[in-house]
């Protein structure tokens, strides 16, 4: 089948919706998709009665409210299509409007940091009908997942999907003023749209059923770098292997029915690393797809015998994985806010957008690093191969010659162009360059047309970061709105607004290497927020700040802000929690054991030589001994000093202060652990070791 006959066949999208439901039905509720306007139960009613038809004629069984709890992943129960059979025996397949719209799943088993109790159990999940429900096809049958977003009984948001729409709502209200400032008059909705690029790992799944830490926690929590990891660098890019492209070909097609766009794929710096790219959706369909390509890469994983491993850093001393957030505004008639055409200096409504976002992220720099931390996140960011803890734009030649010429004199007058690639070779075509080069290492950088927040963890969902890009440049696009409305002279007042912001917020531009210790230094003298675990970022969640720009636009309540920096020290101390656990599980019944064995069996083999003649030199097999030996009282040692570590921190009253705990005192209990160890791992004989070393993970999938 070719690629437009797969794609979106299992979706419940536009075309099918048009065919299916009558005229005047269809043309309410694209009112609803399209503008926001209020859905009436009676459309609901003939629409669940459509996308039942539809679900059963493909074979499906059950339906379920999909949606997306604090936990990083999405939730589902599934009822089926089953009603009570009727006098003859037989059964009806039922799904009514209510069922469409409603569903109430216990809402004290999922995180709320607080806002529910277990006593207080209703939650309400309702239908969010700007994401199309889809068709999921694996070994429980064939199931309608209706897309959902997850309130308590009191309607305070439990979940990743209700701040997002919030906030997209938000900001398609301030950007819409700014247009209109602008005479545009025919614009009706201005919606964020994201490109998440999906990085991730592939093993060999026997060897990582051999490895407890994979399992229990999602990366090795032992293991020595092996003799070759990324120096060579041929793994970038590099052919794909056979094993592995069997894997990307059914993904593909997996995400395709699915309606998901997957448009790129390539293998990444670090072995066994790749990466997959979507094509760039509104952000809420951007957060569901997302979802659903880390779900769908650990199905069809597990079905080709690998495994699939999203955690940010599974190999210490490799590099890591993350999720580059490519976010832009666009219009529903197709204008994108933040092109700046060829000559970006001309571009006055381009360069106030700027000035927006520039302000948007100086101000709130902490709460974007917030919206970036999770527990894998931590061994990532500011390991040199990611971006630091330090939030700065990146804007590139062009737009920081403009930006220069606005603060230094007012107005703009030239644009750097790109000119042409010169290649020394004739017959190469001759290509136009960009006018701007690229950064890797900065955390948001402008790329042509789009910022890319590559801060964001790879196992991480992008609903958070994305609600906090929409809330703080609305809060932005609203205070220029306030001025620029009542401003006597526009063209006047907007270039003076344009000059105040950039002159204001200049200190969040850096264009230089963002890895290099300089820039840490130079950031703290900018006074730039440096948050480097995420315990320390997560108070930026509940500031007055924060408090003030989420409740002025309906997106957080001050509780549920509360609650959600509850639900991420306790994500940190469960985590962690684990982490220790398993460690000291793998240390006891798995490495000291082994180099027990491995010692033994070297000091028969002394005895033996000795024995057998009293001469013979045994004195590196006596070295060798005498220095496994240590190490392992050394691991010894360790694993009792983590063992009080991780009793004491559990024993900790209040979340804050037992995840401080937990950074403190059991992390580092944790590294001292794991050093010994990870040295007798290249001193013992491979042959007694318990488990698959890096080299076996990374370099045989
Ligand atoms: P790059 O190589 O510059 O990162 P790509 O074209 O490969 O650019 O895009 C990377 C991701 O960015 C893709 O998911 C893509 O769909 C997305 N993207 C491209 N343009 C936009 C845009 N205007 N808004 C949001 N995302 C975009
Ligand atoms: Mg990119």
């Amino acid at each position: 089948m070719s690629i437009a006959e797969i794609f979106g066949q299992n979706v419940f999208n536009d075309s099918v919706m048009r065919e299916r439901l009558p005229k005047k039905v269809y043309a309410e509720l694209r009112k609803t998709i399209d503008e926001g306007k209020t859905l009436d139960p009676m459309i609901a009613e003939v629409v669940a009665n459509a996308m039942k038809d539809w679900a059963i004629e493909r074979g499906a069984t059950h339906y379920t409210h999909w949606f997306q709890p604090l936990t990083g992943t999405t939730a589902e129960k599934h009822d089926s299509f089953v009603s009570a059979p009727g006098p003859s025996g037989k059964t009806l397949m039922e799904f009514s409007g209510k069922e469409l719209i409603k569903g109430e799943p216990d809402a004290s088993s999922f995180p709320s940091g607080g806002l529910r109790a277990t006593f207080e159990a209703r939650g309400y999940t309702t239908w969010d009908c700007t994401s199309p429900a889809f068709l999921k096809e694996d070994a429980t049958g064939v199931l309608l997942c209706i897309p959902t977003a997850f309130c308590s009984y009191t309607g305070e948001a439990l979940d990743q999907k209700t701040p997002l729409l919030r906030s997209m709502e938000a900001l398609n209200t301030q950007a819409l003023r700014i247009l209109r400032l602008f005479g545009n008059t025919t614009s009706k909705k201005v919606t964020p749209m994201v490109g998440p690029e999906q990085e991730y790992f592939l093993v060999d799944r026997e060897k990582w059923l051999k490895r407890d830490d994979l399992i229990f926690t999602g990366r090795t929590l032992f293991g020595a770098v092996p003799p070759k990891a990324h120096d060579v660098e041929d793994h970038y890019f590099g052919q794909i292997r056979e094993r592995v492209g069997g894997f990307m070909q059914e993904l593909n097609t997996e995400l395709w029915k699915l309606g998901v766009s997957a448009k790129t794929q390539h293998n990444e710096v670090a072995p066994a690393q790749h990466e997959l790219a979507p094509i760039y959706a509104p952000a809420n369909i951007a957060v569901d797809h997302n979802q659903l390509i880390m779900e769908t890469m650990k199905k069809v994983a597990n079905r080709r015998g690998l495994s699939c491993l999203l955690s940010e850093k599974p190999f210490a001393g490799l590099s890591g994985s993350g999720k580059h957030n490519n976010w832009s505004l666009c219009t529903d008639d197709g204008i994108n806010m933040l092109d700046p055409g060829k000559l970006p200096h001309d571009n006055i409504q381009f360069l106030l957008v700027l000035a927006c976002i520039l302000k948007a992220v100086d101000i709130h720099a902490d709460l974007l690093r917030e919206s970036a931390a999770d527990v894998g996140n931590e061994h990532r960011l500011g390991a040199h191969e990611a971006p630091p803890t330090i939030i700065s734009v990146f804007l590139g030649e062009q737009l920081e010659d403009v930006v220069e010429q606005l603060i230094s004199t007012g107005s703009a007058t030239r644009s750097k162009v790109g000119g042409l690639l010169e290649t020394g070779v004739s017959s190469l075509p001759a290509l136009q360059k960009d006018a701007t080069d690229r950064n890797r290492t900065s955390p948001f950088a402008f790329t042509g047309n789009k910022f890319e927040f590559r801060m964001v963890g790879s196992r991480d969902s992008v609903g958070e970061p994305n609600t906090v890009l929409n809330a703080i440049v609305a809060e932005a696009f609203c205070e220029a709105a306030d001025v620029l409305e009542q401003a006597d002279n526009f063209e006047l007042a907007v270039h003076d607004l344009i000059k105040e912001y950039l002159t204001d917020h200049q200190r969040i531009i850096f264009n230089g290497n963002g890895y290099s210790d300089e820039w840490i230094a130079e950031a703290a003298r900018r006074g730039l927020p440096n948050n480097k675990s995420m315990i320390d970022a997560i108070p930026a969640l509940t500031t007055e700040k924060s408090a003030k720009l989420f409740e002025k636009f309906g997106i957080f309540t001050r509780a549920e802000l509360a609650s959600r920096a509850e639900v991420q020290y306790e994500a940190y101390c469960k985590a962690i929690n684990i982490e220790a656990l398993t460690m000291m599980d793998m240390a006891s019944k798995q490495i000291i054991p082994a180099v027990i064995e491995y010692t033994t069996g070297l000091a028969a083999s002394i005895n033996e030589v000795t024995s057998a003649c009293a001469d013979a030199d045994v004195s590196v097999q006596t070295e060798l001994l005498i220095q496994v030996s240590d190490l392992l009282s050394d691991m010894k040692v360790a694993l009792s000093k983590l063992a009080v570590a991780e009793e004491t921190a559990a024993a900790q009253e209040g979340t804050k202060e037992k995840a401080h705990k937990y950074h403190d005192e059991v992390v580092p209990a944790m590294e001292a652990l794991r050093r010994p160890a990870d040295e007798l791992e290249r001193l013992v004989d491979r042959r007694i070791w318990p488990f698959p070393t890096y080299g076996d993970l990374v370099f045989e999938v």
